[in-house]
């Protein structure tokens, strides 16, 4: 792998660019050679494998990504950081410009890049404002990546592998759990990157399951979790007698044998998409 230039040569860079870093765009890059490394190893990348890595900053990940072998497509909104990237790195396919087409959009050169029939995956470092909406999209793709591996701020890492029960079980975890196993990999802390940020890291790896939900089901599940989880500490028997009737919901959740004062966050994966599938009954 060819040598990185020193800290100070990017700094210099940066400085000629008039470049300062952007809250709003999450900029705080990550220099530790280790931790980069151990990140990319984490995806467990095969050998000519397409990667989407969104936010290719320096390209510091993106180094290591193509170590593994991956075909990169990297999609970076800063135009300064990627003529940066551009002029050290050679070989991933570069689109400028930012990710989303709106919140619940790909935009469309980055959906041009990415493969429609063979397997690919997300690895990046994500800006904090893009990563709960990109993994949404993504998970949702026709084609969707076969594994996310991803740095993001540890309380949305929390949330992403939320388990039932805990307060971190929620429609962000569902969102992606219906399709992809979440598992928490490594914690990152702040010294590792510049600037500082205010908040701690993890890393979260995503594997999409073997038996997806159909979409159609998946459709439902997520509208009726958004319900649910607006009110996730109030009991079940009024919050789905409020989304379809009193009568209605109290039979559903006596055919499941469940008590009416259970309560959204209690429930897993499999006894939500049993409520899901419970159809309403006609009124007597
Ligand atoms: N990959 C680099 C690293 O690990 O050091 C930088 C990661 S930094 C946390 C996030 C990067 O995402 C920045 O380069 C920022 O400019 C870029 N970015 C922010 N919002 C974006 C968006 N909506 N679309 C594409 N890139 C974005």
């Amino acid at each position: 792998m060819s040598e990185r230039p020193s800290w100070q040569h990017f700094q210099e860079q940066l400085r000629e660019a008039g470049f300062r870093p952007s809250r709003r765009f999450g900029q705080n890059f990550l220099l530790d050679e280790n931790m980069l490394e151990a990140i990319a190893r984490d995806a467990r990348i095969t050998p000519g494998q397409t990667v989407l890595e969104v936010g290719p900053g320096l390209g510091f990940l993106t180094r290591h990504l193509l170590e593994c072998g991956a075909h990169l497509v990297c999609a970076e909104i800063d135009e300064r950081l990627l003529e940066i990237a551009r002029s050290w790195i050679e070989g991933p396919e570069w689109v400028h410009g930012d990710v989303l087409a709106g919140k619940h959009r790909l935009a469309p050169a980055v959906a041009a890049a990415l493969p429609a029939h063979s397997d690919w995956q997300l690895v990046s470092n994500l800006p904090y404002s893009v990563a709960a909406p990109l993994l949404g999209v993504l998970a949702d793709l026709e084609h969707p990546p076969s594994g996310m591996t991803v740095l993001v701020q540890r309380e949305v890492a929390e949330r992403i592998a939320g388990r039932p029960g805990s307060s971190d079980w929620g429609l962000l975890s569902i969102v992606l759990q219906c399709d992809y196993t979440a598992e928490l990999v490594r914690h990152v802390p702040p010294q590792l990157f510049w600037p500082r940020p205010e908040v701690d890291s993890s890393v979260v790896r995503l594997v999409r399951k073997p038996d997806p939900l159909p979409r159609a089901l998946r459709t439902e599940l997520i509208e009726l979790c958004a319900r649910l989880f607006q009110r996730r500490r109030q009991t079940l028997g009024r919050v789905l007698g409020e989304i379809r009737g009193r009568e209605a919901a109290l039979s559903s959740l006596a055919a499941l044998g469940w008590e009416p004062s259970r309560r959204a966050e209690e429930l897993d994966l499999r006894e939500l998409l049993d409520l899901c599938k419970r159809p309403i009954p006609p009124p007597a």
